[in-house]
């Protein structure tokens, strides 16, 4: 049998079971995994027919696999889009979903703490091989896009909240400019998810994931995936897709699909969790402020709620000291966060975003960004949290 449409019922249901179809699997109650590189024909006429639509037909792996179109039907359902498409990094979505939108000569904008490879994509690697150039503005107030704008822009790219510092920007009014300027807009949609921010249904163009945060939520997968408009994703499918080869592997859509059947359960977890440490944090007297949109101390709290109806459990907090060895001592001393990048897995890490910052652009942008040496970002895992805060608890005893 085949799952009924997507709008038929409940995204955690939809997640479960949409795209599947058992009867064509032996009754297998989870999809296998398509592990070959090539599809046989039966004939001339048959292989000749799938020719004439590659993006329908199983022809090549790096073209379409049915373990990745499964998850790739599920992911356009769970952002409301018409059409996805799988990448093999969160890096690889963004930059093929921004080249889809660009040509020699035209002008983006973005925000200043966009994610740090993002960044370098369009300041460096754009602008020497295609001549494009990019504004970086603070994204707060809806003005500094408008004042921007040039004659030949023709992409807003957005990442709201930004994983560094967690600002907000305004995205229905950020697509009404946009729109009015026939400029398209794509969003980096990682932190929130589709579950708690409906960016297509507030009209921006294309979507952009890293899976390997939230989406698969395990840690143990690498991938991304673009989601908008079928006749985008086609034409994304023919081009960046298929000619930079960022092509996932059928074993990791398939690691995703079973993620995907627990995100609404995971995403609650989070949340939750990471209320109660933010809490903990916002009363504790070493910590000076901390960015969680979710917090009623946020300064955008209005504007969170507005376009959010969830908060997820990457946050960032600073610590009310420029000790950078009581500060370090701190970061050692956890027990239940583990030092590294990346986030969105079952287990809790904490970063300070300064480290790989400073490595990536000039103190000057670095200022521009916001952020400080203190300044911790965590990932709230999936653990209990009255471990999570003992343990931040014990660490904070040693600032000084
Ligand atoms: C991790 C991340 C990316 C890049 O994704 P990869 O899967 O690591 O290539 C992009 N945007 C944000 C916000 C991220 O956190």
């Amino acid at each position: 049998m085949r799952y009924k449409k997507p709008e038929e019922m409940k995204i955690e249901t939809m997640l479960c079971h949409y795209g599947e179809e058992r009867g064509k699997y032996q009754g297998a109650v989870v999809p296998p995994i398509y592990q070959n590189s090539l599809f046989t024909f039966e004939s001339w006429d048959a292989i000749d027919e799938a020719f004439s639509s590659p993006v329908d037909n199983c022809i090549y792996t790096r073209g379409k696999n049915p373990t990745t179109s499964i998850v790739e039907e599920k992911l356009a359902a769970l952002a409301g889009g018409e059409k996805a498409k799988l990448f093999s990094s969160g890096m690889g979505a963004i930059s093929s979903a921004i080249m889809h939108f660009i040509k020699e000569g035209d002008h983006c904008i973005t925000i200043n703490n966009v994610y740090g490879p993002t960044s370098a994509f369009f300041k460096n690697h754009l602008k020497e091989k295609c001549g494009v150039d990019t504004t970086f503005v603070s994204g707060e107030l809806v003005e500094d896009f408008e004042n921007a704008i040039r004659e030949n822009t023709r992409l807003i790219y957005l990442e709201s909240p930004s994983s560094a510092v967690f600002t907000l920007q305004n995205i229905k009014e950020i697509v009404k400019l946009a729109k009015k300027h026939n400029i398209k807009t794509v969003i980096d949609n990682t932190w929130a998810t589709p579950l708690f921010q409906r960016a297509l249904e507030m009209g921006v163009d294309m979507e952009v994931h890293s899976c390997s945060k939230y989406i698969n939520g395990h840690s143990d997968v690498v991938a991304g995936v673009a989601i908008g408009k079928k006749e985008d994703i086609e034409d994304m499918f023919y081009k960046e897709h298929a000619l930079y080869g960022a092509k996932i592997a059928p074993f990791e859509s398939w690691l995703i699909m079973r993620s995907l059947r627990t995100l609404p359960a995971r995403m609650r977890i989070h949340q939750e969790n990471a209320m109660k440490v933010a809490e903990f944090l916002d009363n504790h007297p070493k910590v000076k402020r901390v960015m969680y949109p979710g917090l009623d101390s946020f300064p955008q709290k209005k504007l969170a709620r507005e376009q959010m109806t969830g908060f997820t459990g990457l946050f960032a907090f600073e610590i009310d000291s420029e000790n950078l060895s009581s500060i370090k001592e701190f970061v050692n001393s956890l027990e239940f966060f583990g030092i590294g990048v990346s986030w969105g897995g079952h287990e809790s890490l904490i970063f300070a975003p300064a480290i790989a910052y400073l490595k990536e652009m000039t103190e000057e942008h670095f200022k521009n960004t916001g952020l400080k040496l203190g300044i911790m970002r965590i990932s709230v895992g999936l653990e209990h949290y009255e471990d999570l805060i003992s343990d931040l608890s014990r660490g904070l005893e040693l600032i000084i």
